[in-house]
């Protein structure tokens, strides 16, 4: 049990049937969600009676390794416990932009999709994140960072949409007028094309924003770089994701790891043209960042290219770059490695979990 995990209704029911006034539930959710406590005595309004009873029911995830770099972006390596106690490590990143300070959170520890150009498929899969331990991330770097984030992305480790449920729980809690109050619509939840969940999140009306990893725009080379494209073929995909965008009048984000040889020729190019005319979208390139299977991340001249020629054919498209590049924090580079210590991996006697409080 982990009060964290709980919504404000499942709050109130906790404590009335803990013989406490139900204005425990706003009190302990205020101070949770949006002052981000960590320890029981930070719940200074609960009288130290209660606070007693409540222990063991807020474990939180402790920071493991945090690296930094010049521009101010950082990784952070958590160890979060599964339900039987024992540790697994997972990644997210504070990355700083011009105007926006956001998080990209993990969803799952390891993924089970197996996209050849993305690290966090080359790690075993240890299963999904509850969603205290989602929401858990943005606290705990808000609270080393000292600042709010602006906006919440669910692009770290993992598949969203096979963990819906407790991603969506975590996507509400973030956004809760009690809590950190995030807009929904500063909310990114990025899937690699899992359609039955984009049909749920569609039928569900969730008031998030959706991103799409396409990567490829033919029906039959996808496959080769996203294997399961062979179970959510592209054009079903392609057929949902629009008709997301007509029922809900919002847009759809195509994202677009950029591979030479692979998906940046003349035909690729006039593929993604009519995706990106077919519906309401924008597209963001991304620049390989990993040297898997011997794939090559493009020079600047042949994104810039890639997407001018986007752009002149009248589609949205933008080039995101690398940001956190250099602490193995940008996309598809969450893999665990240790940060900058000799320490051994997964920690030992050592290297003593940092509590991020
Ligand atoms: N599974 C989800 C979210 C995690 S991946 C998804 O696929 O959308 C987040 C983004 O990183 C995706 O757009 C993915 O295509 C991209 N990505 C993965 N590996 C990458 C790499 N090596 N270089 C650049 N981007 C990568």
């Amino acid at each position: 049990m982990n009060l964290r995990s709980l919504d404000l209704a499942e709050l109130q029911a906790f404590f009335v049937e803990a013989g406490e006034p139900s204005y425990r539930s706003t009190q302990v959710f205020r101070r949770i969600h949006r002052h981000g406590a960590r320890k029981l005595d930070e719940f200074t309004e609960l009288p130290a009676e209660l606070r007693r009873r409540l222990e063991g029911c807020l474990p939180s995830a402790e920071v493991e390794d945090r690296a930094v770099d010049a521009g101010g972006t950082e990784k952070v390596i958590f160890r979060a416990p599964d339900e039987k106690g024992s540790s697994r490590f997972l990644e997210a990143v504070w990355i700083v932009g011009d105007e926006r300070l956001t998080v990209c959170v993990s969803s799952q520890v390891g993924c089970t999709l197996d996209c050849s150009f993305c690290a966090t498929g080359t790690l075993p899969f240890k299963g999904n994140l509850a969603s205290w331990q989602i929401v858990d991330q943005v606290y705990a770097l808000e609270r080393l960072r000292g600042r709010r984030a602006t906006n919440v992305v669910f692009m770290g480790m993992g598949e969203p949409f096979h963990n819906y449920d407790q991603v969506i729980a975590a996507a509400h809690l973030l956004c809760h007028p009690e809590g950190a109050a995030l807009g929904a619509r500063r909310i990114t939840i990025s899937t690699a094309g899992v359609t039955p969940g984009v049909d749920r999140f569609a039928s569900e009306r969730q008031p998030f924003r959706l991103a799409i990893s396409l990567n490829h725009p033919d029906p039959e080379q996808r496959s080769s770089i996203m294997p399961h494209n062979e179970r959510y073929p592209l054009q079903e995909l392609l057929v949902s994701a629009r008709r997301y965008t007509t029922e809900s009048g919002r847009s759809v984000t195509f994202e677009y790891v950029m591979m030479p040889g692979i998906n940046m020729g003349t035909r690729h190019l006039e593929q993604l043209v009519k995706i990106g005319r077919s519906m309401r979208c924008k597209i963001n390139l991304i620049p390989l960042n990993t040297d898997l299977g011997g794939l090559r991340r493009p020079t600047t001249e042949e994104a810039t290219d890639f997407q001018r020629r986007l752009s002149s054919a009248g589609v949205l498209a933008f080039n995101r770059g690398s940001p956190g590049r250099n602490v193995e924090g940008a996309c598809g580079m969450l893999a665990l490695r240790r940060l900058g210590s000799a320490s051994p991996a997964g920690g030992g006697a050592e290297s003593p979990a940092l509590e991020v409080f």
